[in-house]
Parts: C-alpha cells; sequence; structure tokens
C-alpha cells in the first residue's frame, strides 16, 4: 500500500507534535503548517492525500481555508478532516456544507485519529453509474431505478422524499450529513429546508424501517448519518 500523505494544519504546538507523532507512527508521512496561510500554502502543491484541519487558528481561520480550497481545482476534492473543540456544532455544520469530509472532536485517542483518517481515505465518492445500481447494507436493499425498498424480506412503502433521504444516506455509510445538505441532495437547493421538515422524513422513515430504523443516527447538534 501507497503511503498516504497528511497535511497537519493547527497553531497548537503539543497537539501538532501529538497528532504528528501517532500519524507517523501508523506510516503516514505527516507534514505539519502552524498557521491557515502556511496550510494553504502547502496544500495548494497538490501532493496530500488528506488534510486534518484546525478550525480555530489566528489569521485565517480554517472554516475560510475549507472554503478557499473547495474553491480551487487542485485541492476541490483534497479530503478534509476538520479538528474541532467541544461546543462548536455551528462551525461543524458550516465547515461540512463547504465541503469537508468529517471532523474530529478535541480531545481524541490517537486510536480515534487514525481511525477515523482511514476511514475518510477509503471513501470513494460513488458515480453516477454506481448510484443507479441496488445496492444492499444492513439487511436493506435499496432498488434505486425502481424506488425499491426492502427490508428482512418485506418489501417498504416509502414515500419520494423519504426514498430520497434513505438513498443518500445509505450510499454513504458513516458519513455525517446536515439537515441542509441532505434536503438539497433530495430536493434541490430551491427547497425551502427547515430542521423541523427533515426531521420528519427521518422520523417517518425510521418507523416504515422497523428494527433497521436504528441504521439511521441522529448527529446531535450536525445532523443524521447511516450506521457504518
Ligand atoms: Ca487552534
Amino acid at each position: 500500500m501507497a503511503t498516504h500523505r497528511i497535511l497537519v494544519v493547527e497553531d497548537e504546538a503539543d497537539i501538532l507534535q501529538l497528532v504528528t507523532y501517532n500519524l507517523a507512527r501508523e506510516g503516514f508521512e505527516v507534514v505539519g503548517a502552524p498557521s491557515g496561510e502556511e496550510g494553504l500554502d502547502e496544500a495548494r502543491k497538490g501532493i496530500y492525500d488528506l488534510l486534518l484541519l484546525d478550525l480555530m487558528l489566528p489569521g485565517i481561520n480554517g472554516l475560510d481555508v475549507c472554503r478557499m480550497l473547495r474553491r480551487e481545482e487542485a485541492t476541490a476534492r483534497l479530503p478534509i478532516v476538520m479538528l474541532t473543540a467541544r461546543g462548536e456544532d455551528i462551525d461543524i455544520v458550516t465547515g461540512l456544507e463547504l465541503g469537508a469530509d468529517d471532523y474530529i472532536t478535541k480531545p481524541f485517542s490517537p486510536r480515534v485519529l487514525t481511525a477515523r483518517i482511514r476511514a475518510v481515505l477509503r471513501r470513494d465518492k460513488p458515480s453516477l453509474e454506481a448510484a443507479e445500481q441496488p445496492f444492499a447494507i444492513h439487511e436493506i436493499t435499496i432498488d434505486p431505478r425502481r424506488f425499491h425498498v426492502v427490508v428482512a424480506g418485506q418489501a417498504v412503502d416509502l414515500t419520494a422524499t423519504e426514498f430520497g433521504v434513505l438513498h443518500f444516506l445509505a450510499r454513504r455509510p458513516g458519513w455525517v450529513f446536515t439537515r441542509t445538505q441532505i434536503i438539497e441532495a433530495v430536493k434541490g437547493d430551491d427547497y425551502p429546508v427547515t430542521d423541523r421538515s427533515v426531521d420528519v422524513q427521518i422520523v417517518g422513515l425510521r418507523r416504515k424501517l422497523g428494527d433497521a430504523g436504528v441504521n439511521i443516527e441522529t448527529v446531535r447538534g450536525i445532523g443524521y448519518r447511516f450506521k457504518e
């Protein structure tokens, strides 16, 4: 397996050192940048497989770094994992909507850090063609062409919106999506989003999925994810 190169943007020297040490020990090649400005310069080289990005940075903050990198061709698809402190839920939501792939809340264990990074590196955004193929996950079989869902051998009758939400989440197990991202994916970006409209869809879906409904997990303060 090729060595993955990870860029870590973090202004707190002790955290940068800890993260660098642990990732290097796991076989990753790690480069640290202590500010948003230096992180941007480094990321623009286009040589990294993943960016671990602290959100609270002096100068250009992490959300701005994320926004800028997503706009630039060389870094538009660079996987980004945000490092956040407790209570930064609004920033996490904003970051995910700007295109960050995942987040880790400080303090975190080295084991969680490497597991999350490996999970994001494994992720493959589904191609349009693959998105149309029937697939099964956790006893749920989803056929996108026929809008057909079977749970443990039983057909389940979903509304078009419920189907859209389930398909969107189940295609990307382990990914956390905000309510805005879910509704935009299902309804288009001109559809008015209220937290409640999304929550109502989720409640209906869980009920109809029965025991399999637990696979749709609530991520408090952020949104929803399908169990990995
Ligand atoms: Ca910081």
